[in-house]
This record gives structure tokens, C-alpha cells and sequence, in this order.
């Protein structure tokens, strides 16, 4: 049985990337201003109730990418990208590259997307017409079919990370710096006292831990931790015309879809035989079944796949299914893969085997060697799909990215000079009272709520 501290200055509750990045880069900017950290001293403690990546961390695809078509979005994944690159090895990170390919719908977005990585020193090229974007694909893969694409842009930084290396590879630089993680501890309520709404104290089954600050990194169970912080279930948000809606529901639920063709890694190198960058293709071209030839759907549609030896296949996903019950009765738990409800279906399988099939002549037929396995995971999701980092009850903050954010690796250090008293122009659009005061995010003609 896990024995808890009595107390600790930091409770960092969930030990996923931004629990732990946000532990590690803490523990690291204490040390450098002489303060030691561990027992006798400023304790950080990483609460878990299952064990390391037991969450969205372990599962994710791990696509790291800046292509987002919100400014605030790509400025923050810019500083990220930067934090992965640090230590590739520790975090599992591979630096292949992003590409956007898209139609003609998404044209005009994606060009200002490339317009601000220019603006911003994150290096891309972006290739408009039919003609050249064919060109362009078919000079990487000689087998490219996608019809109507009319531009790509391809961020030469950027890439994917194996999901529990990397997490493993955070909490072992955590622990070198005097972080403590105790696993198989339960988060059941918060304390608070003396005419304050600090908190005081968390409540877990394994007894109460006094704490001076308390970080929430839970990722899918962010709704549970929230009502136990007693936060509001409906907030008001001001529309982009002005008109403010009250009693949005503040949590939603979405079900990631994603799998593994059980190819060799190999099979989608490039054409000069190098591992290729992570594809993304949105279109809006009609998808037919490698299977049986049917219509699967006529709108927009989006997929993206990376050969991965992780994975030990082709892996990669679509767009995420709507979880229409209420936030309050989504059942989290079992998580991911051992979910009896939440996950992937056959016709998911149908579908991404027969959009690779559209994407790259030597995916057709394929559709046989799909691995018949439990996959995806459902993620929490913000009333505007965007993440909230922020400070609620005087001493709570809390890390919610909204289920896009395993590329957010450079969050905990951001947040964890938030802690120590500075202000992050990059995290001040990400704050809750964004809602109230109307200062939504851009919305994409993306398929994907989270671009
Ligand atoms: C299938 C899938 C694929 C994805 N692919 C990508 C991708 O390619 N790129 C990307 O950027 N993002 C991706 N995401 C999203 C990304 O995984 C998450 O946004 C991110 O991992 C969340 O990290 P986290 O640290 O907030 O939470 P998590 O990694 O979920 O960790 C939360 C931890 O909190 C613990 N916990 C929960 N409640 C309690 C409690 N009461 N007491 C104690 N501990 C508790 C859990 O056990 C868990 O370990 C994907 C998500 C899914 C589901």
C-alpha cells in the first residue's frame, strides 16, 4: 500500500503529460533558485489513482504538429515543438515532420496558417493548385491518388512521440529532480477552510495531504474534479455576435477513433526510402468502401496516419464520434482500450482503411490486415474544444486541453513559472473567463473540432 506525505507544497494531481511536465519542470526551476526539493523541504507530490500514462497520455496517437488555425493555438504549439526538441531521446520524439493536405474549402485557412508560422520562424512550405499539391505528394510517395487536394502545407518540425515512453521519459527526469509520484492513490474531495475557498487540503482514499497549491491534470476525468471543486456545471459564453448564452453545459464528452493497420512500419516510407512525415488529409471528395464499393459518406471528412513501430503498424485515426449522454453519467472508467462502450467499431475500421485506400494506391486491399483490436479513448471536452489553464480557488490550477494535448508538452513549464509568481502571455488566451467575455478562439472549416 502507497503511503502519502502529511503534506506538500505541490499536489499535482494525475500523472499524465501535463501532470508530469508541469512536476518536472517545476522541480527544475525550485532547484535552480537554490530550493531543495523532496522530504524536509518544498515537497511536489504526483498523485495518480491508477500508475504512469494510465490516462489519454498512454494512449495517444502522439501527433505533434503546429498546424492550428487559431493564432494562440500555433504560438503555443511553437513553444512546445521547442520543448520536445530539447530531448528527443528522453521523450521518444520523432521529428519527421506534419503535413496538412486539404481541399479547396480549407484553402484560404490553411494559407493564413502558413502566413503566421512565416510570421512566427516556424518553418513550412505551403503548395497551392491541384496540380502542384499532386506533384508535390507523388515527388514523397509515388503512389499518392487523393483527387482535388488543392494545397499542402508541410511543417518540417513537428512529428510524433510514442505515448508512454514519453510520459515514462518525464517522470524519470521528475524523479531525478526530487519530484515524488505515489500511484494507486485516489483523489475523492478537497478540503478547504478559515473563511477561504483555497484548498487546504485533498482528500484521497488513502487519507487527507495538506497541500499550499493544487494542480489538476487529469485529462477524460477533468469533469469529476471539477464538480468535487464545487466549479460551475453551466457557464455563461458570449457568442461571436455579441449575444451571451447561459447554461452551456461547461463538459462534453468525445469518443477518439483510432487504430492500427497491421502492415510493416516500413510499408509508407517515402519514395528515397525515409521514414515519412505524419499525414493529415481532410476532403471533401466522396469516400467509397475498399470493401464492398459503398458510399461510407459525401461531407467532409479527415483522417491521419504515420507508420509507427510502437504501434507496430500504420497508425492513426478520424474524426472523434459525439458522446451524446450528459458529462455527469459518462462512465471514464475502465479507460481506453478495456472500455466496454468506448471503443472503435467496424465501421470505423471500413472507414479509415478505405480513406487510406483513397489516399495511397498501396493501401487498397489492405482493409484484411486492419488489427481487430480495442482502440480510441474518449477525451473531456471545453464548451469551445479549446483548452482552460487556469487558476480557480485561489490555489488551484487547473491544466484542461480540452483532449488535444498530448502535444502541449511545454505546458507544465509554462504553468509551472505561472506557479512561481509569472505571467505567460502564451497561456493568458486560454483563461475560463474567455467565456464570459466573449473572447473566443477562431473556428476552423476543419472537420476536427480540435483545429
Ligand atoms: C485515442 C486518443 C488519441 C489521442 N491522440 C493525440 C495526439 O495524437 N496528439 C495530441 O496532442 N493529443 C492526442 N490526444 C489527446 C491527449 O492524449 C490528451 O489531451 C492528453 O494526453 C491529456 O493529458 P493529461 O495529462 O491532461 O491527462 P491524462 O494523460 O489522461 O492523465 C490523467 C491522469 O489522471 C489520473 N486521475 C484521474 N482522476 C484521478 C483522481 N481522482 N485521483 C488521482 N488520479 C486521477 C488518471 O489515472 C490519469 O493517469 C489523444 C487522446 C486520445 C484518447
Amino acid at each position: 500500500m502507497p503511503s502519502l506525505p502529511s503534506h506538500a507544497a505541490y499536489v499535482i494531481i494525475g500523472a499524465g503529460i501535463h501532470g508530469l511536465s508541469t512536476a518536472m519542470h517545476l522541480a527544475g526551476r525550485l532547484r535552480a533558485k537554490g530550493v531543495t526539493v523532496g522530504q524536509g523541504s518544498k515537497r511536489i507530490v504526483v498523485l495518480d489513482k491508477t500508475g504512469i500514462g494510465a490516462g489519454a497520455s498512454g494512449i495517444a496517437c502522439g501527433v505533434v504538429r503546429n498546424n492550428y488555425y487559431q493564432p494562440a493555438m500555433r504560438e503555443l504549439m511553437a513553444h512546445s515543438v521547442s520543448v520536445w526538441e530539447r530531448d528527443p531521446e528522453a521523450y521518444s520524439y520523432h521529428s519527421v515532420g506534419y503535413m496538412q493536405i486539404s481541399p479547396e474549402v480549407m484553402h484560404a485557412q490553411v494559407g493564413t496558417i502558413y502566413e503566421q508560422q512565416k510570421a512566427i520562424g516556424y518553418e513550412s512550405v505551403f503548395v497551392e493548385g491541384e496540380a502542384a499539391s499532386l506533384e508535390y505528394m507523388r515527388g514523397l510517395f509515388s503512389d499518392w491518388q487523393a483527387e482535388r487536394i488543392t494545397s499542402v502545407l508541410h511543417e518540417k518540425r513537428g512529428g510524433y512521440a510514442n505515448n508512454l515512453a514519453a510520459v515514462q521519459g518525464l517522470s524519470g527526469k521528475a524523479e531525478a529532480l526530487g519530484v515524488e509520484i505515489v500511484t494507486g492513490v485516489e483523489v475523492k474531495g478537497f478540503r478547504s477552510g478559515n473563511g477561504s475557498t483555497a484548498i487546504t487540503g485533498v482528500e484521497t482514499n488513502l487519507g487527507t495531504i495538506g497541500c499550499d497549491q493544487v494542480i489538476v491534470g487529469v485529462g477524460p476525468w477533468i469533469n469529476a474534479i471539477w464538480n468535487m471543486l464545487d466549479l460551475p456545471k453551466q457557464i455563461s459564453v458570449k457568442g461571436r455576435d455579441g449575444t451571451m448564452h447561459d447554461d452551456v453545459r461547461m463538459w462534453r464528452y468525445m469518443a477518439l477513433q483510432e487504430g492500427t493497420l497491421g502492415v510493416d512500419p516500413d510499408f509508407q516510407k517515402t519514395n528515397d526510402g525515409r521514414m515519412p512525415p505524419v499525414l493529415h488529409v481532410d476532403t471533401d471528395e466522396p469516400l467509397y468502401s475498399d470493401r464492398d464499393g459503398k458510399l461510407i459518406t459525401d461531407a467532409l471528412w479527415g483522417i491521419y496516419y504515420k507508420p509507427d513501430f510502437h504501434f507496430n503498424g500504420v497508425q492513426g485515426g478520424a474524426m472523434p464520434a459525439v458522446v451524446e449522454p450528459d458529462a455527469d453519467v459518462v462512465r471514464v472508467d475502465p479507460y481506453g482500450p478495456k472500455s466496454p462502450e468506448f471503443v472503435v467499431t467496424d465501421n470505423f475500421a471500413d472507414m479509415w482503411t478505405s480513406a487510406l485506400a483513397f489516399c495511397q494506391k498501396r493501401f487498397e486491399g489492405q482493409h484484411g490486415v486492419y488489427r481487430q483490436e480495442p482502440s480510441g479513448g474518449i477525451g473531456c471536452f471545453t464548451p469551445d474544444s479549446f483548452p482552460v489553464f487556469d487558476r480557480f480557488r485561489d490555489n488551484v490550477y487547473v491544466i484542461a486541453d480540452s483532449n488535444h494535448g498530448f502535444k502541449m508538452i511545454g505546458v507544465g513549464e509554462l504553468v509551472a513559472g505561472e506557479l512561481l509568481g509569472e505571467s505567460s502571455a502564451l497561456l493568458e488566451p486560454f483563461r475560463f473567463s474567455r467565456y464570459a467575455r466573449g473572447k473566443l478562439h477562431p473556428v476552423s472549416k476543419s472537420p476536427f473540432p480540435w483545429s
